[in-house]
This record gives structure tokens, C-alpha cells and sequence, in this order.
């Protein structure tokens, strides 16, 4: 057995339990061919998925492939900028560097004539109304203010429209 005699001054002190490092991470992003069109369609407001020629489903973002059939998907198919709830999340915990108040609704919503849904804010509705097929519309920032990200959509909104039937977006919960 060691015994480490360490010195009067430090013997009596607390031992240390944590620290604190903070640290940050820096990311270049190389969104590819298929997902530039798609953000440089965003930043016309426009919303632009792609189709795969073997199993018809649109993705958006599209990727470029069909990661089910493998075969890239270069059919491109404009998308409303209306959509349906599929699933959701109310957020009550704050978390550094998070700018919304809580709580708040974060979903993945099915854009009209597309088969993935994308996830992103619910507002302009009591969190406590959000829920599954409820209808949906974009809601942009100003025209000045639009570029080639998904942040140039605020957030969507109920637009009124009745509740999609749950066949219509089973597959997507
Ligand atoms: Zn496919």
C-alpha cells in the first residue's frame, strides 16, 4: 500500500469532484449536389424533393439516392409549403444557447406530396393543441432575410385546413 504524503496546505482541502472545460466545436458542412439544389431552391421559397424512379417516394432534403433501392433519384418534384403532423415533442427543459421560450413544440412535419417528414417548430398554437394530423403552413422569414437554409422557414403554423386522415401519414409517425 502507498501512502502519498502531500503537503499541510493540501491535505486539509476539499478533493476536487469536477471541473468545468469549456470547449466548442467548428463544422464545415458540404451539403452535396442534391442538397445545394434543395437549399438553393429554399432560398427562392421554394421547397424541392426528388423521387425514386424505383420505389416513388420523394424525399426532402433529398440526398440523391434512394437509400432503400439505391438508385439515385433525379426526378425533382416541387412540394407545397403545407404539411401534416405526424409526431411531436413539447420541450420544458431549457438548455444552453437555446433561444425559444418553453415550452415549445418541435415536430416532424409530412410536407404535402412527400414521404419524409422534416422536423421544425410549431407556433402560433398553445403547445398543449398541437397534434398528430393537424395541418400545417410555413411560415418564412422576410424576402430579405431568405437564404439557402432551412432556417428561412420560422416555423410552421396550423393553417386551418381539417385534420389529415391518419392513412395518410401512418407510415410516417
Ligand atoms: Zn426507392
Amino acid at each position: 500500500m502507498s501512502d502519498i504524503t502531500l503537503p499541510p496546505r493540501l491535505r486539509d482541502l476539499e478533493p476536487v469532484r469536477s471541473i468545468r472545460t469549456p470547449a466548442s466545436l467548428h463544422y464545415n458542412y458540404t451539403a452535396g449536389a442534391a442538397t445545394s439544389r434543395f437549399l438553393r431552391a429554399v432560398a427562392e421559397k421554394r421547397l424541392v424533393g426528388q423521387r425514386c424512379p424505383v420505389c416513388q417516394k420523394v424525399y426532402v432534403p433529398p440526398r440523391g439516392s434512394c437509400p432503400t433501392d439505391g438508385v439515385p433519384t433525379e426526378e425533382e418534384v416541387e412540394l407545397g409549403h403545407t404539411g401534416t403532423v405526424t409526431s411531436f415533442c413539447i420541450v420544458n427543459v431549457p438548455f444552453m444557447s437555446n433561444l425559444m421560450e418553453i415550452p415549445y413544440v418541435s415536430a416532424l412535419i409530412l410536407l404535402d406530396h412527400s414521404d419524409l417528414p422534416i422536423m421544425h417548430l410549431i407556433q402560433e398554437v398553445p403547445y398543449d393543441q398541437v397534434h398528430m394530423g393537424m395541418r400545417v403552413e410555413a411560415v418564412w422569414v422576410p424576402d430579405d432575410e431568405i437564404g439557402p437554409t432551412l432556417e428561412s422557414i420560422r416555423y410552421f403554423r396550423p393553417n386551418g385546413e381539417p385534420d389529415a386522415p391518419f392513412e395518410t401519414y401512418k407510415d410516417n409517425v
